[in-house]
């Protein structure tokens, strides 16, 4: 219709400066978002710093001409090593800086954007890059947030935000005027929260970052209304926003992250029965103790289950001696890199035992398995509270940074989880399909991208 040839022809010329974070956990979610922007015909900028930009390569050659890179050298921080511009390179500890020192970039980024014969209309940046609330302000267009992780997560952070004095005179904070009423010890929130001190650097960063996300155009969330609906609901009602696009899991619509390479541990899932694999791996940066090291690995070999373990290749993450021998009937350590995503797909998996950081969890909903909860760190322990108590999706195994777990306690929940048919199970197949559903045509996450390309498109009518 002539209506949809003018909304095509004001999308070409629709640009958006896209700006991710540096991390496993965020970037890739927000690269396939990217990918569904330049499929629709957006033109699209991403600022990347050098050694990120091998991250993109496959995003920009499907979409060559509408993807345009500005490549921005990372500025020097005192707390960051010297060379490093990603997290999974100095762990959690470095978000902050990592924030603050690409803050830095906003005099290039204006600079860049005044000698630019078109413009973006619009920046669209990961929550923890808050400063970009500023530069959109500067440049008087909107900023859209966009969130890697839990809607439940934001709806408590806000939450905590507007109570801070909660953190200093309770134990056990609570949060009931959220809903389900959520409850957590203080040790199971970010520590960033818990250790909240004004004046320190760190801590004005999370400031700075939360005041601009709740000033932003729009939040965009890697969730999806099945598994998050109340709480994506209450970010609409509690912070009055009206804008929010629940566009996932991004995974199902995003580039294919297989490759051709024919992975040994997916001929290994080839032999196994269905349902009868253990995929154990605690995201891309966790490093478990020794002793955290020493009780999985007995778990495992007593819980006579079979399992695929993915172990850092560092020196401080060795497995017990002869530990591989005395599992090889049945186990696999797969050091270094995991294809997750589809060993997750293979039929033979039945379990994922995960730290439940969210890309882990949307990726195993996906898949239809279910978890495992070990929650450690960071917003762990939410999105575990969302999986186990919530959703029924996962069993709780252990919980801590530092826990040691009893290693027949494990073996005994394992043994029982996979070889029992524990609603868990059927509660996981059932939410995969609801999150295919979702992404489909007419379903809860395609109707919010198309919203939001609609809105986003008409800023360069
Ligand atoms: N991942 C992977 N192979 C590995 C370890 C991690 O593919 O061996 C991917 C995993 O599929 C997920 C991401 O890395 O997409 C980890 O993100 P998550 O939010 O689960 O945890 P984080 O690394 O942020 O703690």
């Amino acid at each position: 219709t002539a209506t949809e040839d003018a909304t095509a022809a004001a999308a070409t010329t629709t640009h958006i400066l896209v700006f991710p974070y540096p991390a496993q956990g965020h970037m890739p979610a927000l690269l396939d978002l990217t990918h569904q922007l330049a499929l629709r015909g957006l033109k699209i900028t991403i600022l990347i710093t050098p050694k990120n930009l091998p991250a993109l390569t496959t995003l920009l050659s499907t979409h060559s001409t509408s993807i345009d890179t500005l490549v921005l050298p990372f500025p020097p921080h005192p707390k960051l090593p010297p060379g490093v511009e990603n997290i999974k390179d100095i762990g959690n500890s470095g978000n902050a800086p990592v924030t603050a020192s690409l803050s830095k970039l906003e005099g290039e980024v204006i600079q860049w954007f005044q000698a630019h014969p078109s413009p973006p209309q619009a920046i669209l940046s990961d929550f923890f890059l808050g400063c970009t609330q500023q530069w959109a302000t500067h440049l008087n267009i909107p900023r859209i947030a966009f969130f890697s992780v839990a809607a439940l997560l934001t709806s408590i952070l806000t939450h905590l935000w507007q109570h801070l004095d909660k953190l200093h005179s309770s134990d056990i904070i609570e949060f009931p005027g959220l809903p389900l009423s959520p409850s957590f010890p203080q040790h199971h929130l970010p520590s960033i929260f818990r250790n909240f001190r004004d004046g320190d650097p760190d801590w004005e960063i999370v400031k700075e970052g939360m005041l601009a996300n709740s000033k932003s155009w729009g939040y965009v969330y890697n969730s999806f209304y099945a598994l998050e609906g109340e709480y994506l609901d209450n970010i609409q009602k509690e912070l009055g926003h009206h804008r929010v696009y629940n566009v996932g899991p991004l995974s199902l619509i995003g580039l294919s992250k297989s490759s051709d390479t024919k992975y040994e541990v997916l001929n290994w899932l080839d032999t196994c029965p269905d349902g009868s694999v253990l995929y154990v791996c605690f995201g891309s940066q966790k490093l478990l103790t020794e002793p955290q090291i020493r009780a999985l690995a007995l778990g495992l070999e007593r819980s006579k289950t079979r399992f695929i373990w993915v172990v850092k290749s560092v020196s401080s993450q060795q497995v017990p001696d002869g530990f591989d021998e005395r599992v090889s009937d049945r186990g696999m350590v797969l050091r270094g890199w995991a294809p997750q995503v589809e060993i997750l797909h293979h039929k033979a998996v039945g379990g994922f035992v995960s730290h439940c950081g969210w890309n882990s969890l949307l990726e195993s909903v996906t898949a239809g398995v279910m978890l495992l909860a070990w929650p450690m760190e960071a917003d762990q322990f939410i999105n575990a509270k969302l999986l186990v108590e919530y959703t029924g999706l996962a069993v709780k195994l252990c919980q801590g940074e530092h826990t040691v777990p009893d290693s027949d306690a494990l073996a005994r929940i394992i043994y029982e989880s996979l070889g029992q048919d524990i609603p868990q199970k059927a509660r996981a197949k059932a939410m995969s399909n609801k999150a295919l559903e979702a992404v489909k045509a007419g379903g809860s996450s395609a109707a919010a991208l198309d919203e939001l390309v609609k809105e986003l498109t008409q800023l360069g009518v």
